[in-house]
């Protein structure tokens, strides 16, 4: 056979549908133009679940019939075309498909109008779905053309990549829709969908709007600004004009990721695009503008220029991640969001990839990436991470002119990693390929160990993990050292630690050395010198040293808790030090630490943490004040939704009190701060009886707010009482909708209240919760068994053994999740 599939590519697809959304299925027509590069009798193209009815190739102006072969599990068909055939083919494919209902491919998603249930049908094709909606070539790399057709009744709107270029009337109650051809595009990206859509727009020289169900576009003025200002400041940074004639958001009520960067078609879970006055706090407007700048920086990244392979997915994801973090904080400086980063995307990235069973950003051999539980804190948060650090040691304005130079010499086509470095390294002069390669290719990342002699600094660097490893490895590491000198001098050295071991020459002046300045560098320290730690801790007490570093030097003490290195107590002596705090990111890096020890520890060291965490929070509570003020500082929000419920399990009777008389007016119904809505309610839930679990029974029904959902369905995992607590796990089963039933169940694998039943519940349910959406499952998963798995390790072991012996589910996720309990319970003594 002289098939070879680099030999053939797709130039142009021509893509009519025909959605019924009463029965939930579609007849399609798709024709490829291809181009063969070489004579071929056959030609496989990618198809999932599509029942093909007719395929013809037209040769001599004539459509002649092939005959194909289906293989489901490889998910292909083969043409077999009439006779060999070379340069430019034309396929014919008609065939019916379903509008599912999970939530990838063309699916459905269900909303509520006027009491009455209706349907809208969108799809979500990353990585490897548009095959589940037309028959193509499904790799990225195979870039063409798209022109989009759609028969819907005349009544709905549709929207697809491109604007509507002609709508008219076919009788019956139905019109055809047709769309604007593509520029040349990955699969993944094609969006189409149809339903009651409403739309706010901002005209402009490209037209941004929003789309939203019936009677939601009141609350979506606050996405389409940032919106528009995302593109604004893209196209100003990127120096690339944004290259279709509008971007459309669309709020989608069922949607199993977060966002989906489809090219002018981005889909948004309603929460994390909608913004209800009335309900959406701060953390989640911060949310909002994060995840549209993270989905508008790929319109260029990932979208005009794309990965040549899965492999190269990071790419992508990491530069949002990293980007959309950077555009929040130019339109909010006051927001402080880089101290966000650090917190929620390089702390969970070196948490994740601090466990012996990791893998690099690049994964070597893959053909297939699947973003699931395991893979996304390396591929977005070490990833965007990693990026901070390129950027940290090269600077902005290069950083911005590798990036642009990157992006203009492959625009419209695809790119992998290499050529980034490359593009980095003429505009920085730097060594970054060699850096970048032992970041990118291998997994884990260095602790690095400081030690004084004389006025040297000597460091030496090792993998670390939080169980004894014994690998070899070594990463070529910017590091940077602040050196204090006496009376308030103080200067910063910067040097690339390129082997094992490096020394520094800090002076003999040095009084005290912090390394890692400002957090730049993703590793941990390690001091082997306990004057030197004093000296710091008097730094952080005067801070004379940045909220970065104060956060960070007690983030690695508190690794070293983990690995057993040092005892609580240690941690706990250390934290004297910031009796004065009042900076966000120290502050919350030391509440979520003092959480996560409460929750594993027991006996005597549990009541030791439980009561250094009481007088902790209700210190930083006093310093906030319990009730939001007008005009604070965003972050002081953040902050004191995230700690009240920590205070009410430590014990404080204050903050309970005043959070019980606050519930106690919500189920009055009177208005309270968005603020501190979510932690109310789950005080609200802690001692709450069946009378609270009706009213947030209600709640969910009545509001048409996702942000108010999600605090609901977080509230009912916060029951301190466990017949509450075993009826919220049956109304998630039962009647949460499948996109949120996750939400709760995590709640409860952080409530120490629910905590001892979760692992039988997980047995008890096993089959339902397998159901549930793969990265849904993983993640209840991860949230289950690192603690519900304590005291009862060895059964734990064994069962997964057996599970996964026969069933190839969540494999990542379930082996990350024991070694994470393998590590609390060492913690814990056990
Ligand atoms: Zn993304």
């Amino acid at each position: 056979m002289r098939f070879v599939m680099d030999n053939v590519r797709p130039i142009h697809y021509k893509i009519k549908l025909e959605p019924d959304l009463e029965g939930f299925r579609f007849s399609g027509t798709t024709e490829i133009l291809l181009e063969a590069s070489e004579p071929v009798d056959e030609i496989t193209l990618n198809i999932l679940e599509l029942a093909i009815w007719n395929c013809k190739v037209i040769a001599d102006a004539d459509y002649i019939n092939c005959p194909f072969l289906i293989s489901p599990r490889k998910e292909e068909m083969v043409v077999s075309l009439p006779n060999e055939m070379a340069g430019k083919i034309e396929l014919r494919i008609d065939y019916i498909g379903r509008i599912n209902d999970k939530m990838a491919g063309f699916y459905r998603s269900q909303y509520k109008s006027q009491g009455k249930i209706k349907h809208i049908a969108v799809t979500q094709f990353e990585e490897s779905d548009a095959r589940r909606a037309f028959p193509c070539f499904d790799h990225p790399i195979r870039k063409a053309t798209f022109e989009i057709e759609m028969i819907i009744d005349e009544g709905l709107v549709a929207i697809s990549n491109c604007p509507v270029i002609d709508e008219r009337s076919v009788g019956g109650g139905k019109k055809v829709v047709r769309f604007q051809q593509t520029p040349k595009m990955s699969t993944y990206l094609v969006f189409f969908g149809l339903g009651e859509f409403e739309f706010i727009e901002d005209p402009g020289e490209v037209m941004v709007r929003v789309a939203t169900m019936p009677g939601m576009k009141n609350y979506a003025q606050f996405g389409l600004e940032f919106g528009r200002k995302t593109l604004n400041y893209c196209e100003d940074y990127y120096g690339i004009r944004y290259p279709l004639p509008k971007l459309d958001l669309i709020a989608i009520p069922d949607f199993a990721f977060g966002a989906m960067e489809n090219w002018g078609a981005v889909t948004f879970r309603e929460n994390l695009l909608l913004h209800f006055p009335d309900t959406t706090s701060k953390a989640g407007e911060e949310r909002i503008c994060e995840v549209i700048a993270h989905e508008i920086a790929h319109q260029w990244f990932g979208n005009l220029v794309t990965p040549s392979d899965w492999k190269y997915l990071w790419l992508n994801e990491s530069f949002a991640t990293y980007f959309g973090y950077g555009v929040v904080s130019h339109y909010f400086p006051e927001w402080d969001i880089w101290d966000q980063f650090l917190h929620s995307q390089t702390d969970t990235a070196l948490e994740r990839d601090a466990l012996k069973e990791t893998f690099p950003i690049e994964i070597p051999s893959a053909t297939h990436v699947v973003i699931n539980a395991s893979t996304t804190p390396i591929i977005y948060n070490k990833g965007g991470s990693i990026l901070r650090q390129v950027n940290g040691y090269i600077g902005n304005e290069t950083f911005r002119n590798g990036l642009k130079n990157y992006l203009s010499k492959n625009e419209y086509a695809c790119a992998s990693s290499p050529q980034l470095w490359e593009a980095l390294e003429e505009a920085s002069k730097k060594p970054i390929k060699r850096m970048m390669r032992s970041w990118i290719e291998q997994p884990g990342f260095p602790m690095v160990e400081a030690k004084r002699e004389g006025q040297n600094l000597m460091l030496r660097q090792r993998r670390f993990t939080y169980l004894p490893n014994e690998f070899d490895q070594e990463w070529i590491i910017p590091i940077t050292v602040k050196v204090f000198c006496g009376e308030s001098k103080s200067e910063s050295v910067t040097i690339l630690l390129e082997s094992k071991q490096g020394i520094i020459d800090i002076g003999r002046d040095a009084v005290a050395y912090k390394v890692n300045y400002r957090q730049t560098g993703f590793f941990r320290v390690k001091y082997d010198d306990e004057d030197n730690l004093k000296e710091l801790a008097k730094r952080i007490w005067a801070k004379e040293l940045p909220p970065e570093d104060r956060w960070g030097l007690q983030n690695d003490l508190y690794a070293l808790v983990k690995t057993s290195d040092i005892s609580i107590d240690d941690y706990l002596d250390f934290l004297s030090s910031y009796s004065q705090e009042e900076d966000f990111l120290p502050l919350i890096g030391i509440a979520d630490n003092l959480f996560h020890a409460y929750l594993v520890l027991k006996d005597a060291e549990s009541e030791k943490v439980k009561s250094f965490g009481k007088c902790f929070v209700e210190r930083l509570l006093a310093y906030l004040g319990y009730e939001p003020r007008a005009n604070e500082k965003h972050t002081r929000s953040v902050l004191r939704d995230r700690i009240i419920p920590h205070a009410v399990l430590y014990g404080s009777k204050d903050v309970e009190d005043f959070a019980i008389q606050k519930f106690a007016s919500l189920m009055k119904d009177e208005a309270i701060h968005p603020d501190i809505l979510r932690s109310i309610m789950q005080v609200g839930a802690l001692n709450g009886d069946d009378k609270v679990f009706d009213w947030f029974r209600r709640r969910l029904t009545k509001s048409e707010s996702e942000h108010d959902r999600m605090n609901v369905l977080v509230a009912m995992g916060s029951f301190r009482d466990k017949r509450l607590v075993e009826k919220s796990q049956q109304y998630v089963l039962d009647e949460v909708p499948n996109r949120n039933k996750f939400v709760p169940l995590i709640s409860m694998a952080a409530n120490p209240h629910a905590v001892p039943f979760m692992w039988e519940w997980y047995r008890l349910h096993l089959n339902v919760l397998e159901q549930f959406h793969p990265l849904h499952y993983e993640r209840v998963i991860a949230g289950i068994i690192p603690m519900s798995g304590l005291g009862r390790e060895n059964e734990v072991r064994t069962f997964f053994e057996n599970y996964l012996s026969q069933k190839s589910i969540a494999t990542d996720t379930i082996k990350l999740s024991l070694e994470k309990l393998e590590i609390n319970s060492r913690m814990r003594g056990s």
